[in-house]
């Protein structure tokens, strides 16, 4: 099948308040410019050095995101464009966010990564640091960032009762802090290998890559 297909299989299968994010990353200019011909618009880059490359080559329209764990020191490259940062994993990273912003003279949309996946190597903060994090002593000196959700990656494994445990847990808690901070709006959640069980369990956001661009190497 081709990338327009698959897109348009995907989008045929989710509920219109669920945003696909197509994952482009070791992808080809090419091959995101086919998705683009098809309407897509949002994409997600893992790698700061790559996901720059192709905001310059492509595009202006496109709304980049970068959905990887990122180290502070990269940041100064992606916040003049960035559509929104799903990899908010320390206070230490959005105070960096918050810096570079402001240099750019722009607020920046950021998810909170919430750990939620048994395995040990996943990146992400507890449930206590997400709530410190959305204080408004901490939120007052983040003028320039925008904090609109959670997001969380699942454990990779076939135990689907698992998956969904991960991705309830990650619901509740959104739940909760939303109810305090209503700007708290995106819940990113689900993959090429979860994402349906993701939105039943009430993802708003999905992070698709090998379904729309096949594989990776
Ligand atoms: C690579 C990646 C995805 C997409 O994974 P697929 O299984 O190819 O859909 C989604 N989210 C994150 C954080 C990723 O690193």
């Amino acid at each position: 099948m081709s990338i327009s297909e698959n897109l348009h299989h995907i989008e045929s299968e989710i509920p219109a308040h669920v945003r696909l994010v197509a994952v482009s990353k070791t992808k080809p200019n090419e091959q995101i410019l086919e998705a683009y011909a098809y309407g897509q618009r949002d994409f997600g880059e893992n790698y700061i050095q790559e996901l720059t490359a192709k905001a310059e080559a492509l595009p202006k329209d496109i709304r980049w995101h970068a959905i990887g764990h990122i180290q502070t020191n990269k940041v100064k490259y992606i916040a003049p464009f960035v559509h929104l940062i799903h990899g908010v994993d320390s206070l230490k990273l959005l105070q960096e966010i918050n810096k570079q912003a402001a240099k750019s003279n722009r607020v920046i949309d950021c998810l909170l990564q919430v750990f939620i996946a048994s395995e040990e190597s996943k990146f992400g903060l507890d449930e206590n640091e997400v709530k410190e994090i959305l204080s408004d002593e901490i939120i007052r000196t983040l003028p320039n960032i925008r904090i609109v959700g959670l997001m969380g990656i699942a454990s990779n494994t076939d135990d689907e009762d698992q998956v969904r445990k991960e991705f309830r847990n990650l619901k509740s808690l959104f739940d909760s802090v939303k109810q305090l901070h209503p700007g708290i709006t995106i819940l990113s959640m689900g993959m090429s290998g979860d994402y349906k069980m993701a939105i039943e369990e009430g993802s708003t956001m999905i992070r698709v890559g090998s379904l729309i661009f096949g594989e990776r190497n």
